[in-house]
């Protein structure tokens, strides 16, 4: 006999925590919703950072030494009649990372009903941005011709992906090789490549960046004077205070770097709200100059 006391939130309306949050920019909706944490080792910070500074980084944060949780953000956004996903959690393909994957059950306790969504917006096609829409049951719910919005350069990465610059936990290449490829298959009629940018709905605009993947690309949101910018995996925690370590899942890291220091500079000066996958939730938040580098300002409580 075996006893599985693993504690696992249960599904629906009862979790303790309910894991979402909600905001509004001028007239667009925003819901940042959590798929989960992942549990990572804390080298995948930066893997081209001094072993004892990267320790003394966890330590100042109140972290262990060798692991480090990272949360998984996804958003949905109503703007214009328009209800929107923004990236979709991790879903079922990865399952020793238990504790993520919560994407559609949280959906659903915020009442969010899977056939209203008119449009996906991916960031990349990493799986704790995309697996949720290849959970169980996903696809046959959402509307059979739902635009996937993507871009062309992230497809056509996935098609023959390089990770020759990345440093991740044994086994996570091949997985990922299998969803990109998997998702590409399933929603292959579905997708809706743009080049540079592309604008989802009102005041819905999505922006290719590169550097995390080829593709890899930020969302902006404007309405009424108000700003926010979903991030991606463009910037992590530890990208405010060392913008220049090389997180182990950037695909092209420098330029990963650059692109992190350039949001995070345009941030700083616009002094606009941003939200990203892997900042503590509910990782709404404002950037700081702080000397050379960057500060994150956590967002005020207000709702
Ligand atoms: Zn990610």
């Amino acid at each position: 006999m075996s006893l599985d006391n693993t504690p696992r939130p249960r599904p629906g309306h009862d979790e303790l925590v309910p894991s979402r949050y909600a905001l509004r920019v001028g007239e667009i909706d925003v819901m940042v919703v959590s798929d989960g944490v992942l549990s990572l080792p804390g080298a995948m910070l930066g893997h081209n950072a001094d072993p004892a500074v990267r320790a003394a980084w966890l330590e100042d944060m109140f972290q262990p030494p060798d692991v480090l949780e990272w949360a998984v953000n996804a958003v949905v956004v109503r703007s214009s009649g328009r209800t929107i996903f923004i990236d979709a959690g991790m879903g079922e393909e990865f399952p020793d990372l238990p504790r993520a994957g919560r994407w559609v059950q949280r959906l659903e306790a915020a009442g969010i009903d899977l056939a209203s969504v008119t449009d996906v917006v991916l960031t990349h096609m990493h799986m704790d941005h995309c697996g949720g829409l290849l959970a169980d049951g996903v696809k046959e719910r959402l509307r059979p011709d739902l635009p996937v919005h993507v871009a062309a350069a992230e497809a056509e990465f996935w098609e023959s992906p390089d990770f020759s610059r990345v440093s991740m936990p044994p086994g996570f290449p091949d997985a990922l090789r299998r969803t990109g490829k998997r998702f590409l298959k399933e929603y292959h009629s579905q997708l809706r490549t743009f080049e540079n940018e592309y604008e989802v709905a009102p005041g819905v605009i999505v922006q290719r960046t590169g550097g995390h993947t080829p593709g890899h690309s930020v969302v902006r949101l404007a309405s009424g004077g108000d700003r926010l910018t979903f991030a991606g995996d463009a910037v992590f925690e530890v990208g405010f205070e060392h913008p220049d370590w090389y997180n182990g899942f950037e695909h092209d890291p420098a330029e990963a770097a650059r692109v992190r220091v350039r949001l995070l500079r345009e941030l700083a000066a616009n002094r606009e709200a941003l939200v990203a996958t892997h900042l503590s939730f509910p990782s709404v938040c404002h950037v700081a100059v702080d000397g050379d580098v960057f500060r994150w300002v956590p967002a005020f409580w207000d709702y």
